[in-house]
This record gives structure tokens, sequence and C-alpha cells, in this order.
């Protein structure tokens, strides 16, 4: 097995990190930095966190550490926490048999995805086990040197994601790497390879069979990680999209189409704030590309329903939240913002009076304006100048705010105000 040419640079380990791997150690422990942290530290890009693999149990590591949480249930670690920061510690894992004896430490399921994956092993199958080679590099604390069982050097070298093992039952074992494939396609700029990409389209429909809570995780990590644009249009290249959206994909057939350049600029535009560090939320991120699904049911319902568009639209919410939930779970932390961003895209035209007012005020204001200026720039027309006035609106001083809402109610006819109730007309003096 080739070694290192590669001295990991110890300013790139955390000092939290090496705290850990040293305890190990010195305690007689085998004591590795394994995965996402040693490819990254080797392609010079600054590590997310740091994981670590050893041969001590999660008992014994238990021991050595106060600050140590036994977590996980698919797959048994310890967390060592030093405050924000946390130190994922994992037993090497063994190869799963099917025999008696080991049914309770691991479990698959009739599609051959694995539930349960508890058994202990070598580092070697520890390696077998990981999803790409370059993430099967174990940095060795006793000797600093590399150990690349799968050959992810070179991997690296040639840029190239590719599975350890068969892919196809790479695949069905856990149909979420083909998801991690894209993912680090798009976050380290390389390519997967032909081995690798070759089953994905035909097994994509396999995602179906992952728990909706896992997959929320990893869809915040495919679209929130600053390359949301690159890692759609993977998915899309890959069909691996419509397991995730299948209320949206239908819609995304013309790349020319709104829908298409809707989800596109909502993209482009989380990339660029997360890449010049400013908030995102899920929930914007949600709401988009529920959007047209529910713009369509709403027509739809008022269309075959015969409702107004009020109730249409609040039973559009629903239905359209209930079916996408069916796949990916989304916390009601975030759900609740995305039917606030909704309902105000309804309020955002009605400025009479003190509305206007009121709605600066509104929590979700912010996120709703932004929302409604994404549409205006895709579909133009009055939508693009209802948010040119709010752009301005919000820019403008307490006396231009007032002419602007005097204009408003000039060019629109009154129809901006509550329409007045009507006096009974005087009665005419008589001649
Ligand atoms: P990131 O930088 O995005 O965190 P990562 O490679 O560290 O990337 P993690 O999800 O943190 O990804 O996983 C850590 C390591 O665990 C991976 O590098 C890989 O070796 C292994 N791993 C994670 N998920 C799987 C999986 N589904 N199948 C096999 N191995 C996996
Ligand atoms: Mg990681």
């Amino acid at each position: 097995m080739p070694r290192s040419e590669h001295p990991v640079s110890r300013e790139a380990i955390s000092d939290n990190a090496l705290k850990v791997l040293y305890r190990l150690h010195n305690s007689g422990y085998q004591a590795y930095l394994v995965g996402g942290c040693v490819r990254d530290i080797l392609l010079g890009k600054e590590p997310k966190d740091f994981d670590v693999t050893t041969d001590a149990t999660p008992e014994q590591i238990k021991d050595l550490f106060r600050n140590c949480r036994l977590i996980g249930r698919r797959f048994r670690l310890a967390h060592i926490v030093f405050g924000r920061e946390i130190i994922e510690v994992a037993t090497f894992r063994g190869h799963h048999q099917n025999n008696d004896d080991e049914s309770k430490l691991s479990k698959q399921s009739d599609h051959g995805q694995l539930l349960r994956d508890n058994v202990f092993g070598s580092i070697e199958e520890d390696a077998q086990r990981r999803d790409f080679t370059i993430n099967a590099m174990y940095y060795n604390i006793a000797d600093y040197s590399i150990r690349d069982f799968a050959g992810g050097m070179q991997a690296i070298k040639n840029r190239k994601i590719a599975l350890i093992g068969d892919p196809e039952t790479r695949y069905r074992e856990d149909p979420v790497r083909m998801l991690r494939a894209v993912r680090f396609t798009a976050k380290l700029n390389m390519s997967i390879s032909k081995e690798s990409a070759e089953p994905i389209k035909a097994m994509a429909p396999l995602m179906a069979n992952i728990p909706p809570a896992r997959l929320f995780e990893e869809v915040l990590k495919l679209l929130l990680s600053g390359q949301g644009l690159d890692t759609y249009r993977l998915l899309n290249k890959f069909h691996l999209f419509e397991p995730l959206f299948p209320q949206l994909a239908p819609l995304l057939v013309h790349q020319e189409g709104k829908e298409s350049k809707f989800v596109e600029l909502v993209l482009t535009n989380t990339d660029n704030r997360i890449n010049t560090g400013q908030r995102v939320t899920p929930a914007f991120i949600f709401a988009a590309f529920m959007w047209y699904p529910l713009e369509e049911r709403c027509q739809q319902l008022m269309a075959e329903g015969g409702l107004n568009h009020f109730d249409a639209f609040n039973l559009a919410m629903n239905d359209v939240m209930h079916r996408q939930i069916q796949r990916i779970m989304i916390p009601k932390r975030f759900s609740i913002p995305v039917r606030d961003i909704w309902q105000l895209q309804n309020r955002l035209p009605k400025r009479y009076g003190r509305r206007a007012y009121q709605m600066l005020e509104h929590p979700k204001f912010r996120a709703a304006y932004d929302f409604l200026l994404m549409r205006g720039q895709i579909e133009g027309g009055q939508l693009l100048e209802l948010a040119d006035w709010w752009t301005d609106f919000q820019e403008a001083d307490e006396g231009s705010r007032k002419n602007m809402l005097n204009v408003l109610r000039e060019k629109e006819g009154g129809a901006t105000r509550r329409p007045r109730k009507r006096r009974k007309p005087k009665p005419k003096p008589q001649a």
C-alpha cells in the first residue's frame, strides 16, 4: 500500500482533534483521522469537521473522555464535545455477515439496503466499508503517515469520484451514496468515474426507500453548501432530482421555462449569499421549489372546485406541502416560514393605507420581498413593477413614502384603498 509523500501539515488539524488522537494513542489504541477531513487537507481545503477512527470500542472511548456522548443506532459512535466543536470517534467497522450471531448487529432490508451496521473490525475492513476511494484515506497519528487503502491519492490526482467495490451493490446498500457522489462532484469540482456514474439513472428510484428525515439532512448539504446550482444540474442529469422533488420535476422539462429559470436564479442567489458569508434559510429554497407546483394546484382547485383564490390557495398550500414531506421531511421551524413566504406573496400587492408600513414590520418581510424580486426577475411585467415599487419604498424617506402611496392611489384610481362607504347622495336643491 502506498505511503504518502504528502506530509499532512499539523496546522491543518484542529487542536481538539489532535487532543483526541493523542489521548487514544497514548492509551495504547490505534488512532487515525479519516474521511472528508483527510481528503480536504490533501486537496488544500479547510476541513468542515474532523472524524477519528480507532480500535477502541465505544465503551473504551467513553472511559477515556469525560466530554464523551455515545450516539447512533444505525452506526454507534462517540462524540467528544469541545464547546461548539464535536470530534466524532468511531470504532473500525467490519464486514457484516448474515449469520444468527451477528443479525443483531447488522441488518439488511429486502432491497439489499443496510439498516444496521455495528460489526467491529480491522482498519482494512473499515476502509472497504467506506463509500468513495477519496474518502478512505487514514492519517495515522503514530507515524504521521497516510494509509491509502483504495487508491484515493490517485483518484485525487485524476479528480475522479469512484465508489469502492461494485457500484451497483454499493448503491443498493445505501442509495444515498448516489446523492453523495453528486455532492462531492460539485463540491470538489471533480467528475464521477464511468463505472460509478453508469448505474445511477436506473437506480435513482431506490431513493424512495430512504427515510424523509435523512433526506432532509442530505438535501441541506446538497443545496446549501455554496455549490447548489452545479449540484442541482447534476441531480437533474442523473435523474436524482425527481425522487426528491416529484412535484417540481415535471415542470422542469423545458430548460427555458419560467420554472427552470426561477430555480436556477434562486440557487445562484443562494450560492452567492453563502459564498459571501450572508445568512440563508432552507425555508427560502423549499418555498421556491414548491412555488410553481403551488400555483398550478391553486389554479386547478379554482377551475375544478369552483373555489375563490383565497380558499384555493390555502388548500393548495396544504396539498403541496403534504406531498413534499412524503419525500423530504421539513421540520416545523422551516415549514411555517415557507407558508409565511407564500402567503406574503398575496399580501405584497395590497399596499393601501397603513398596510405598506405594517408589511415592513413583518418578520418574514425580507424573505418574502427577496422572493417576489426573483419572481419579478423571471416573469417581468406587473410582478417586476411591484417588486421595484417595494425596493423603492424601503429605501425612501418618510416624505417620499407618502408620495409613493399617493401616486399609487391616483394611478390605480383608488383601488389601492379600502373602498369607502358611499354616503347617501344629498338631495338636489330644488330649482
Ligand atoms: P463532508 O466534507 O461533506 O462532511 P465527508 O466525506 O466528511 O464530507 P461525512 O458525511 O462527514 O462526509 O462522512 C464521513 C466519512 O464517513 C466519509 O468520508 C466516508 O468515509 C464515510 N461515509 C459517510 N457516509 C457514508 C455512506 N453512506 N456509505 C459509506 N461510507 C460513508
Ligand atoms: Mg465530514
